[in-house]
């Protein structure tokens, strides 16, 4: 699979029993549907977040395209006083995550910076 951003082949790796697919060019990260969840280890309520998201207002005029297939991502915000942005398939083949907002989301959903999640996309991901 090519980085939606930079068309890089990603690399692909294992996050708390999930398959990541990690671009080393540019820090971007796709998850598969349903991965996000299980990453977590809240499906429930990673779910709720997703469905209650409100799509972002227009930011720029680039945009990204699902890897899987390869139409326009629908980009969506989440959170209030820290948002953070993040692109999804309309058909939901899953998410796309810039450098840095996958932690930020897991830090939104109640993981603070002591939980292990953080800690681990931290050490596997840099800031
Ligand atoms: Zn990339
Ligand atoms: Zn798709």
């Amino acid at each position: 699979m090519n980085c939606t951003s930079c068309d890089e082949p990603m690399i692909v790796l294992e996050v708390n029993e999930v398959e990541v697919d990690y671009c080393l060019e540019c820090g971007g990260i796709w998850l598969d549907s349903g991965e996000l969840g299980i990453l977590l280890g809240d499906e429930s309520k990673v779910k709720h977040v997703l469905k209650e998201a409100i799509p972002a207002p227009k930011k720029t005029e680039t945009y990204r395209k699902c890897p899987i297939c390869l139409k326009k991502m629908e980009e969506i915000e989440i959170g209030k006083d820290k948002k953070i942005f993040i692109d999804r398939c309309r058909n939901s083949h899953g998410l796309w995550f810039d450098r840095g907002e996958l932690r930020n989301f897991a830090e939104f959903m109640d993981h603070g910076e002591g939980s292990k999640v953080v800690k681990l996309l931290k050490e596997m991901f840099g800031e």
